[in-house]
């Protein structure tokens, strides 16, 4: 396929084609001679073809950003801010298109696809108006001393395949609201919506400054060692981060890494039961499961435990599986094949030390990567389903009796992303909820997230954090200017 221009295009809604993808370099469309396809996870079929990107594909994206940035750096906050928020309206003008191409390649139920879509819009638009001012240090009668937020040069924003079009607008919209041009690589399970969404792009911003290499497993590591870009920014589990991270130090390169986690609800013993269990089981199984934010790990005071349990029970019982196109669904399948043998491990694990299921645990529909919601009562605080992250619709209830205890219990985890407390007493819920060791602690909500508050990971959940004034400062140096007068 020639490359096609599109920047500044009039008329590019009617090229687009949502059954076509392209990698985006140096605002062309481009392909690739070996192809892909990714699979559809509720069917099973084959999906479109996608490009297979090389280590040329990556020199000639990484040149392209470079060369964008020496005049993208220099565009006004409006400029940019104008590009940002023409890209999210593009984008919400496109969303039913895009939500079912979301739902076919991800597996999530269709209104969850276009939330995702309709929240991709509400963040960049907030993004938009982001400006990191220069912040004046002091000034007397001989000098003056000016601290600025310059950017960092050539971003890589690599993206898991649970949230693909959230978490690569996370990514966009502050790497170019602070002047660097960026690269997205999609995972390779999802890269359909990555590709558009950067194909939407390109009406809005110069060639070059926001790419996407579409690729295999070959592609991150070529981009993490590539002595081009400035910065990772990475999404993913803790196990690719510290090869990311290890990688990205040969040449010194920042990294932002938001990481897996094991969140804990400790569940207090004067709670409304009623209202919060279903609460928390649908916190636990939303993306069936498939969220670094998911409830992981459920302690509940044994005084209402018994009680607590059955209502979450009824409650999952009532949660639809299916293919995400169908009306009422609430879980989808999991997203790939080896998702759903990792998750599948953990059901083995269950069985071979006889643990208690609550609800769940038999899943034979063989026409997807179908996961039934499954508790399991009172594990051992040491097995696998208590202290690994499956990342998929399974979770353990377990019981505490005393506060320090259970908060000890909370901690006892090398991750750290998210955690909360369910309580009426919120003078005990706050004091509890403080001494949670994790980035993001909630009272009586759970994955509450907001663009101008910091999203990051304690411990292993990851290094650095997105979102807010600080996440922003992250895509920048720091440079103190002192003005002797
Ligand atoms: P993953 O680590 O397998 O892959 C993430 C991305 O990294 C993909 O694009 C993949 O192709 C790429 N990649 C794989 N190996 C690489 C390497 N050596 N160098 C560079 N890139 C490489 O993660 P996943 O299975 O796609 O996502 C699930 C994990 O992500 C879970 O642990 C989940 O908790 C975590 N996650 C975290 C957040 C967060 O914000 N903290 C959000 C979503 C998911």
């Amino acid at each position: 396929m020639a490359p096609i221009a599109l920047f500044g295009s009039d008329d590019t809604s009617s090229k687009i084609d949502f059954t076509t993808f392209s990698n985006v370099i140096n605002g062309k469309l481009t392909s690739t001679e070996k192809t892909r396809r990714g699979i559809n996870p509720a069917t099973l079929e084959e999906l479109y073809e996608v490009p297979v990107s090389t280590p040329a594909d990556v020199d000639a994206a990484v040149d392209a950003a470079q060369t964008a940035f020496k005049s993208w750096k220099n565009t006004s906050h409006a400029e940019r801010s104008k590009a940002v928020q023409a890209f999210a309206e593009e984008i919400l003008e496109h969303k039913t298109e895009l939500a079912k191409l979301l739902t076919k390649e991800q597996g999530k139920p269709l209104p969850m696809a276009l939330n995702e879509i309709e929240g991709a819009y509400v963040w960049l638009t907030s993004f938009s108006k982001v400006e990191l001012q220069e912040e004046e240090i002091s000034e007397d009668e001989t000098k003056k001393t000016i601290l600025r937020y310059t950017p960092l040069g050539v971003v890589v924003g690599i993206v898991p395949w649970n949230f693909p079009i959230s978490l690569a607008t996370v990514k966009i919209g502050p790497a170019v609201m602070t002047g660097n041009t960026v690269i997205i690589k999609p995972s390779p399970f999802t890269p359909y919506c990555n590709l558009k969404l950067v194909e939407l792009a390109q009406k809005f911003f110069p060639p070059g400054v926001v790419q996407v290499l579409s690729g295999d497993d070959s592609l991150g590591p070529w981009l993490t060692a590539h002595p081009g870009p400035a910065k990772i920014s990475f999404t993913g589990s803790s196990a690719t981060g510290k090869k990311v991270m290890e990688s990205a130090a040969k040449t010194l390169k920042r990294v932002t890494l938001e990481l897996g986690g094991k969140d804990p609800a400790i569940v207090c013993d004067d709670v409304d039961i009623a209202q919060v269990a279903p609460k928390v089981a649908e916190l636990a199984f939303l993306n069936s499961g498939q969220i670094c934010l998911a409830i992981k790990r459920i302690y509940v005071h044994e005084k209402i435990y018994d009680e607590f349990l059955s209502a979450a029970v009824e409650h999952t019982k009532k949660l639809r599986l299916g293919n995400g196109t169908e009306d009422g669904v609430f879980l989808g399948p999991v997203q790939n094949s080896m998702q759903y043998e990792r998750v599948k491990g953990f059901f083995s694990d269950v069985e071979a030390q006889k643990m208690k299921v609550a609800v769940g645990g038999t899943n034979d529909r063989k026409d997807g990567y179908y996961i039934t919601p499954t508790i399991i009562d009172n594990p051992e605080e040491t097995s696998k389903i208590a202290t690994e992250e499956p990342f998929g619709p399974i979770v353990p209830f377990m019981k505490w009796t005393d506060e320090d205890d259970v908060i000890a219990r909370a901690n006892n985890t090398k991750m750290g992303l998210g955690a909360s407390v369910w309580a009426s007493d919120l003078d005990r819920a706050a004091r509890i909820a403080r001494q949670l060791e994790a980035g993001s602690v909630w009272v009586n909500t759970h994955l509450e997230i907001d663009p101008n508050a910091p999203f990051g990971g304690h411990k292993e959940s990851g290094v650095g954090y997105e979102l807010s004034a600080g996440g922003f400062k992250a895509y920048c140096n720091v440079q103190s200017l002192f003005l002797k007068k």
